[in-house]
């Protein structure tokens, strides 16, 4: 084993504000600038050392790490050198987070589309989200910072769009000790799978009337006045995290991102930023020696992103926020997306190294996402609505003349099909309020069917009823004597 295989490289880290462009120390947690309240961004100020390592050299540093038996190296954290590497091994968090696969779609699949897509499992995280990532990397960094300032108690709080919250929690009952719990969500407006995550890791769950964007003004009023960390997805430690979403991508396909899109929903517009981010950093270090095109997708019910830049000439833009209205892509219904100004910064640089469609926006329907959910998962898929999302994204390029038939789609599914099953059975069973504009294919719903009553039961001995049972599956499937 090499050396390098476990970092003893060390960086120097520094928040840097894309609103005022002043710089701090990362011996402090700060959630927004103290001096504008901009957005930060986490810089390596030692990155350009790591060009003395070839490219080459770093993809075989990278894979041989993922087969390391060290946990702390084993899943986001095998990047090391190009996330935190200001943290100590011993203060590194894993929870199984990372090393999600890109499951190809079947042949079927692809024959019906004209696409050439494959899914990237980010619901096989272990709070079934991508959130998981950013969130190893943020409790990692907190608890260098808790060992170093011996901190006894911090109070960690987030706003959350369901996902969010089950992920701080999670990583938060793990942590323990000076770590204590606090998510704040929308009431009634998550999914009763994403409710029960977060009280079942023991956090205090704090309910308000409204939608996610009044939940975040409520933290942000925290964040100014009171000693909490905030793991909404302003933290940069979070962005940073979820870069190893680009990282796992060009390691699937063994570096070579040439003639590869990626497909991502945007709500708060962290995790495109983190993938934008991620992917210019192994084009800098010649690592990968093309950037892959991305996709950003949004619903019409929640596109503020989209009209930005659905402008043309980008002096022309100018961004507003807009008032969301109900969406199946509940975790990207988001009409003010904190991370804008990070998109802004990390586009530009994509499209000055990749030309002008090196990232871009698509708007898709809400009744678009819906099919393409129920159409991804009736073949061999596991995609979350924000999944269907990316599909119908990719469906809607392929109709604009976008992308080529050569090209491979990676589609973001950044949770697990079973957090969202909800818009599933309103879909099969027809029963969407009229605002989410979704009016489903009925003949694609599908629903159990009691084979034989409880009255016919109770009427019959064990062994009849077993037989009697048997008859009726095989009078229903039409089953033939071998
Ligand atoms: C958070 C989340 C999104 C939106 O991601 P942003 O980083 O806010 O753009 C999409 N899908 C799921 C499942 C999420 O949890
Ligand atoms: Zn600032």
């Amino acid at each position: 084993m090499s050396k390098d295989l476990f970092p003893t490289y060390r960086g120097t880290m520094e928040y840097f504000c894309l609103g005022c462009g002043k710089r701090f120390p990362t011996d402090k947690l700060y959630y927004t600038c103290p001096d504008c309240g901009g957005v930060f961004l986490l810089e390596n100020l030692d990155f350009d050392n790591l060009k003395k390592t070839p490219g080459h050299r770093w993809q075989e540093i990278f894979d041989r790490r993922a087969a390391t038996k060290r946990t702390a190296m084993r899943g986001i954290f095998r990047f090391y050198e190009l996330m935190a590497p200001v943290l100590d091994e011993d203060d590194i968090l894993y929870l199984g987070e990372g090393n999600t696969p890109i499951i190809r779609s079947s042949d079927r699949l692809i024959r019906e589309t004209g696409i050439r897509t494959g899914y990237k499992n980010d619901g096989q995280n272990p709070s079934a989200s991508f959130k998981d990532r950013g969130m190893a990397c943020a409790f990692s960094y907190l608890r260098s910072l808790i060992r170093q300032n011996d901190w006894d108690q911090i109070l960690t709080v987030c706003a959350s769009t369901g996902d969010t919250s089950a992920a701080a929690a999670l990583y938060a009952s793990y942590a323990g000790e000076a770590i204590k719990s606090v998510v704040i969500l929308p009431h009634g407006k998550v999914t009763p799978a994403q409710l029960s995550q977060p009280l079942g890791s023991g956090a205090t769950v704090l309910e308000v009337p409204g939608v996610f964007d009044d939940c975040m003004k409520v933290v942000e009023h925290l964040a100014d006045n009171y000693r909490v960390a905030l793991l909404n997805s302003k933290n940069a430690w979070r962005i940073l995290g979820q870069e190893s979403y680009a990282f796992e991508i060009a390691q699937w396909f063994r570096w070579n991102m040439q003639g590869k899109c990626v497909f991502v929903p945007i709500g708060n517009a962290g995790n495109v930023t983190a993938i934008m981010a991620g992917f210019l950093k192994l084009y800098k270090l010649d690592i990968i020696d093309a950037l892959p095109r991305i996709f950003g997708v949004q619903s019409h019910h929640a596109d503020p992103v989209y009209r930005y830049y659905a402008v043309d000439d980008p002096k022309e833009r100018e961004f507003h926020p807009v008032t969301v209205s109900p969406s199946v892509a509940q975790a990207a219904m988001i009409g003010n997306p904190v991370s804008f100004p990070r998109v802004k910064y990390y586009a530009e640089q994509f499209e000055e190294i990749g030309g002008h469609d090196a990232f871009q926006v698509l708007q898709v329907t809400e009744q678009q996402i819906m099919d393409s959910m129920i159409q991804a998962n009736r073949n061999g898929h596991i995609a979350c609505t924000q999944g269907g999302e990316s599909f119908a994204g990719a469906k809607r390029a392929k109709e604009l003349g976008l992308i080529c038939d050569e090209e491979i789609c990676i589609l973001d599914s950044t949770a697990h099909h079973l957090k969202f099953v909800d818009f599933q059975n309103m879909y099969f069973n027809n029963a969407f309020p009229p605002e989410f504009e979704v009016a489903p294919d009925t003949s694609l719903s599908n629903k159990p069917h009691l084979i034989i009553s409880p009255e016919e039961k109770d009427r019959l001995s064990p062994e009849d009823f077993t037989r009697a049972t048997a008859d009726k599956v095989v009078a229903r499937l039409g089953l033939e004597h071998n």
